[in-house]
């Protein structure tokens, strides 16, 4: 799934084709249940004619702002993606939206697993309320987190993947920051010191940087995989220490990385970095 750098690189390369100033000509919808909120014709009537204003994120949100004012947030999940092509090209019988553009282009949305959503809205700032701070932000702060982390008296893994609290990790960056942190998933996040909070706060923050300065962690060969609008994959899976390298050695002292459930999600961390 698409976390925090994969989603920027998603917005950096729709403003970097040019999508700014752009005007929607009209709209078609292949599968429905895309549109959240709205029947597939009323999405198609409300967003033709509206220009591109910017192209921004907010946790895993891309977020497109029109002109005459209309917002529209899409949720990736876990295989959606942008491809911007010709209408010559016969469309895939994965992208679910595509979007006439007045460039003579399409902006086409592909989904081979179908849960990636579009929200229509006059107001994004009340479906983004309920986000957790930007990681990246200069908001956020050790100090800051400190207080976050012992107002909660939940599982650290669980607690860092939960958008309420945090926005825009998922479950490697998460695996990552806590190796780096060398602090054990399963800790309880109230009962951290505060030189693990700014130990764990630096780390969130180095492997996002990391993440995004690679484009994006692309895993595999295959086609739900992760891909930018420019059809690259990200670079930042050779980068990766722990996740999905199970019964690989850790990095800093050798000993086999291991794999756990936390709340149904793989969890991959080294038992003698990271002590419970
Ligand atoms: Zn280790």
């Amino acid at each position: 799934m698409p976390e925090l750098p994969e989603v920027q690189t998603v917005v950096d390369d729709l403003k970097d084709a040019g999508l700014i100033g752009i005007t929607i000509r009209s709209a078609r919808v292949f599968w429905s249940k895309t549109i959240a909120d709205l029947a597939p014709n009323q999405f198609c009537r409300r967003i033709q004619k509206r220009r591109i204003d910017d192209i921004w994120r907010r946790g895993k949100f891309i977020i497109f702002d029109f002109q005459p004012p209309i917002h529209l947030l899409v949720h990736l999940r876990m295989t959606g993606r942008f491809n911007l092509e010709s209408p010559s090209v016969k469309r895939s019988k994965h992208e679910h939206v595509v979007i006439k553009l007045n460039n003579s282009r399409e902006l086409r949305f592909q989904d081979t697993r179908k849960f990636g959503r579009f929200y229509l809205t006059a107001d994004p700032l009340s479906q983004l309320a309920r986000l957790g701070p930007e990681p990246l932000s200069r908001g956020f702060t050790a100090k800051s987190f400190s207080g976050m982390l012992a107002n909660k008296n939940r599982i650290l893994k669980s607690l860092l993947l939960d958008q309420s609290f945090i926005a825009g990790l998922g479950n490697i960056y998460v695996d990552e920051a806590l190796w780096e942190a060398r602090i054990h998933p399963q800790r309880k996040s109230n009962l951290l010191s505060f030189s693990e909070v700014q130990a764990l706060h630096r780390a969130i923050r180095r492997v996002l940087r990391r993440g995004l300065i690679n484009l994006g962690t692309s895993l595999g060969q295959g086609r739900s995989n992760f891909y930018s609008v420019a059809r690259r994959r990200g670079r930042n899976s050779d980068h990766l220490q722990v996740f999905r390298r199970t019964s690989d050695p850790c990095p800093r002292c050798r000993t086999p990385i291991q794999r756990l459930l936390v709340g149904q999600r793989s969890t991959h961390f080294c038992p003698n970095c990271q002590i419970l």
